[in-house]
């Protein structure tokens, strides 16, 4: 099953209330800690920005390495390379997740460009599977019939997205609640649309440059590998957090 149990849908007359009762469900049990470089994350849960752009996505000037150190040294457990378009173009994390193994989990993703939006796609080589502007519904079928996930990115951003059309959707995994590089607003409607529909929300930076690493990210409450990422999205146990100054929420 794809989601937590009943998380309890937010209407948009009593937020943020809902959306702060919402968030505390989803943190029970866990504690806050500031790593090093001063960002706070939840411990007790493995940390993993579930959103990155190294240049091999042709929008980004960070190399890919440097997005590794910086994921470290912020105290993330993980790191997914969701370079656009190209499966491919994540293969530098091979070898990073060999080199920094023990330190940080590397994983590999795509942030597929489908007809009506953007979506991350995990556990497939998409590039084998997928033809570019596709229509999401048919790229979730694809993915889910080989074994992966769709999580539609900034869902609300208004360009590049789904938006309410995912409502109708069959077969997501889960919605990017938290995406660094949206306006908050965006994102609340991501997350009440999650709990609307039932879906876990995940958090991403969508860095594009390395400082912007783990400004968002995904809180699971048990650790990722390369091997279990699927398993553990498809879980629901998880939630996105946003450590931006911008999040009206009581713990950050
Ligand atoms: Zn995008
Ligand atoms: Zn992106």
């Amino acid at each position: 099953m794809c989601g937590p149990e009943n998380p309890g849908a937010a209407s948009r007359n009593d937020q943020p209330r809902s959306l702060q009762n919402l968030c505390r469900q989803f943190t029970r049990g866990v504690s806050l800690t500031r790593s090093a470089s001063g960002r706070v994350l939840l411990s007790m849960a493995f940390n993993v920005d579930l959103h990155v752009h190294s240049l091999a996505s042709g929008d980004s000037d960070a190399g890919p390495e440097d997005l590794v150190l910086q994921a470290i040294e912020t105290g993330l457990h993980g790191i997914a390379f969701t370079e656009h378009y190209s499966y491919e173009a994540s293969e530098p994390a091979e070898l990073l997740a060999e080199k920094y193994k023990g330190k940080i989990v590397v994983l590999r993703g795509t942030e597929v460009s489908a007809k009506d939006g953007h979506c991350l796609v995990f556990g497939v080589d998409t590039d084998r599977l997928l033809s570019l502007y596709m229509p999401m519904a048919e790229v979730v079928a694809i993915v889910n019939r080989h074994g992966g996930v769709v999580i539609p990115s900034h869902p609300y951003r208004g360009v590049n997205s789904i938006g309410d059309t995912l409502k109708t959707m069959k077969g997501i995994c889960a919605l990017e609640g938290y995406n660094g590089c949206n306006a908050h607003a965006f994102n609340v409607r991501a997350i009440e649309t999650a709990a609307a529909l039932r879906l876990p929300f995940t958090g991403g930076s969508d860095a594009h440059d390395y400082m912007d690493v783990g400004l968002c990210y995904t809180s699971f409450a048990e650790p990722v590998t390369r091997e279990n990422l699927v398993e553990r999205l498809k879980s629901g146990n998880y939630r996105g957090i946003d450590t931006r100054k911008i999040s009206r929420f009581p713990f950050f």
